[in-house]
């Protein structure tokens, strides 16, 4: 059943039915040394080098923005570099994201997240007060696709299960497909083998190749906002709500990153119903490498917040890929970052 239009191909340019799509244009490499390709060369350059959020729909047509994907994954795969595979498979699955939570027409969303995540679907209508239910998927299949969310909200108790399906709200099932297409895209990068770049396009290698390593927290530099994950978490606490174990343990990091003290720390969850003063503290004091093995435990980094469903990411992360770099004042009073 052909159901996707040109403009959902260049919106889910990592679908199967672009590969077969692109397959049978024939194409190789070389073919893209041609002036014939050059509106694909610049919209690759584009992909390669940003990441606007929320992604734009170039006014290209399906063959250059399909093709320009293509190229883009294989210059990336000829870069080598592991980090910009994560960040491009990133910043592809929010861009699908984006798209995804915008579908107006529910039979090319249903049929979308059925290709995607390639399991059963179901389409259900199911209300209890103000919550709205849409899709039903088996419980075998949920617990697969949530394994990387360690927040609470997804456990499986918290889940409303009936006859071996766990109902979901479009925007879970969503934020299900975001992790999928994030690992599909992973994957498919670092699974290819390597290839011989035509010397025309090798300029577009190094590009990638030389793009500066994500930079650590600089030193002698301070935050001078919380980044939108560590708010989200601080908004939690405030409101009362008890924390997953990653989130404790990511804002604790934070917040002796921050300065904080294990006491500020602990009077900080004080405030969560399940808090206990004495367990609280030695968690803090073991992250902050006090007790055990006197390991200091480092913030983690977007990527494993983002397999973890903690990263927030809005225009204000502006492409960095530590929480300690958001936002940073060096010490001199000066902006690292023009926001
Ligand atoms: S991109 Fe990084 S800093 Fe921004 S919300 Fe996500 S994890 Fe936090």
């Amino acid at each position: 059943m052909q159901i996707l239009g040109e403009e959902d191909l260049i919106k889910y340019p990592f679908l199967e039915e672009t590969k077969q799509y692109i397959a049978k244009l024939g194409l190789t490499l070389d073919d893209f040394t041609s002036n014939e390709f050059e509106k694909v060369i610049r919209r690759c350059e584009l992909r390669l080098m940003s990441s606007r959020y929320p992604p734009e729909l170039y006014n290209l047509d399906k063959d250059t923005d399909l093709l320009s994907f293509m190229l883009a994954v294989i210059i990336i795969k000829a870069s080598q570099r592991e980090d910009v595979i994560t960040k491009f498979a990133f910043n592809e699955a929010r861009r699908a994201e984006f798209f995804l939570k915008t579908e107006r027409n529910k039979n090319i969303l249903t049929y979308i997240l059925k290709r995607l995540l390639n399991i059963n679907v179901y389409e259900v209508d199911y209300a209890i007060g103000n919550e709205y239910y849409e899709y039903a998927i088996h419980v075998k299949d949920y617990v697969k696709l949530s394994s990387s969310l360690k927040s609470v909200h997804w456990k499986i108790v918290n889940k409303i299960i009936s006859n071996g399906l766990v109902y979901l709200k479009r925007q879970e099932l969503i934020r299900l497909a975001r992790d999928k297409i994030f690992q599909e895209i992973f994957k498919r990068i670092k699974d290819a083998p390597t290839p011989i770049v035509p010397q025309k396009l090798q300029y577009l290698v190094d590009i990638v190749r030389n793009r500066p390593i994500p930079k650590k927290l600089y030193e002698g530099s301070t935050l001078t906002e919380d980044p939108p994950c560590a708010k989200q978490i601080l908004d939690k606490i405030k409101s009362g709500k008890n924390l997953s174990h990653y989130e404790r343990f990511f804002i604790t990091t934070f917040l002796l990153k921050k300065g904080k003290s294990i006491e500020e720390i602990v009077n900080l969850f004080s405030s969560s119903p399940d808090f206990n003063e004495k367990i609280a503290k030695y968690q803090v004091e073991h992250i902050a490498g006090l007790r055990g093995g006197r390991k200091k435990y480092n913030v983690p980094d977007c990527k494993t917040l983002f397999s973890q469903g903690l990263c927030y990411k809005d225009d204000s992360c502006d492409n960095i890929s530590h929480p300690l770099n958001y936002k940073l004042k060096k010490s001199d009073g000066s902006h690292d970052r023009k926001k």
